[in-house]
């Protein structure tokens, strides 16, 4: 799995795979985006996925892949929650056994839903590094599957399902934004869409909390960050100091990488709900952040992913709060 030609025949193959089990999510136009930045702006709103993140393609296409075959087989993830849930959901959908290690740092609301679905949580570690760790270890013992989060062909070929759907939706486009964690997401994507149109910009956005992918790149190697508080907590992580697939996709394919701060990510939050009556999680405002800082150097049309919707409403509010003047004057 190197060349583009490999990976548009993953994307492809896992598109048809997945079918049954995740939405044809619609992209819809931002007209307040577009009259502030001069350019025509798509939103691809994988908020209305199953389970409420585009998580569930990735997972879909590893499960199938891996454990499908033999129903008595097992899988295993660790997670900072929207694939967990995805795993979890769909592990209950085809009747395999899933077992999940979760760190310590979830909040709480998401390790409630997960064991409302029914699959084995472990809370392990401090870390999503650690809870790593503890997941390995049971795929050793249990002889159960490994359903990483990102660092896995079948979990990005998965996420790439996501370009082959918004190119034939939005087939003019110049450039797509795309929030970044552990980069599965926009490997998948950036292999699809340089498969396809070499010419259409990938850009990706992180906070500036940990931006563990971003710090790689500049170092030119995989590096740990220590975990900071953020409101895109869907973005928490680190990519792996083993990194096998996404660092290098990214390095290759990715345009860009680039940071936004908290108070942006509130910003784009509101202005979210407020304007065009979406709601999403501070992880999926990231790249909505951006755009708006990056409004005069927008390319062409642009299509930004809208990656989920599971916010912890608190933090949201107390950011809110504490800046609402600043937000509202915007
Ligand atoms: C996982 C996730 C991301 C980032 O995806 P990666 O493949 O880890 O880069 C972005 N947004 C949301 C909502 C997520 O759950």
């Amino acid at each position: 799995m190197n060349s583009l030609q490999d990976w548009e025949k993953a994307i492809r193959l896992a598109a048809s795979r997945i079918e049954p089990f995740v939405t044809h999510t619609p992209v819809v136009p931002s007209p307040w985006l577009s009259d502030r930045l001069g350019q025509s702006v798509w939103l691809k709103c994988e908020q209305f996925q199953p389970m409420g993140a585009f998580k569930i393609r990735g997972a879909a296409n590893a499960l199938i892949e891996y454990c499908a075959a033999d129903r008595t087989s097992k899988a295993v993830t660790y997670s900072t929650g929207n694939h967990g849930l995805a795993v979890a959901h769909l592990c209950r959908t085809l009747g395999i056994h899933g077992t999940i290690c979760i760190s310590q740092h979830v909040p709480e609301h998401k390790v409630k839903k997960l064991r409302e679905l029914g699959v084995q949580t472990v809370i392990a570690g401090k870390s999503q590094d650690q809870a790593q760790r503890v997941a390995e270890d049971l795929v050793r013992d249990q002889h159960a599957h490994l359903i990483a989060p990102f660092d896995d062909p079948a979990v990005i070929a998965g996420q790439g399902t996501i370009a082959l759907e918004l190119l034939e939706q939005v087939p003019d486009l110049a450039q797509v934004v795309v929030p970044v964690s552990g980069g599965g997401l926009i490997a998948g994507i950036a292999a699809w869409v340089k498969s396809q149109r070499p010419h259409v910009t990938i850009i990706g956005v992180s906070m500036e909390r940990s931006p563990v992918m971003y710090e790689s790149l500049r170092l030119g190697h995989p590096v740990a960050l220590p975990e900071q508080e953020t409101l895109a907590d869907s973005l928490q992580g680190g990519i792996g100091l083993d990194n096998r697939y996404t660092f290098s996709m990214v390095q290759q394919w990715v345009d860009d990488v680039v940071l936004v701060s908290e108070a942006e990510i509130v910003q784009a939050l509101v202005h979210l709900a407020l304007r065009e009556g979406l709601f999403v999680e501070g992880a999926a405002a990231v790249a909505v952040a951006w755009a708006l800082r990056a409004g005069h150097k927008l390319s062409g049309p642009t299509a930004i992913i809208l990656t989920g919707r599971n916010a912890d409403i608190a933090p949201i509010c107390r950011a809110v709060n504490t800046g609402i003047g600043n937000i509202l004057q915007s």
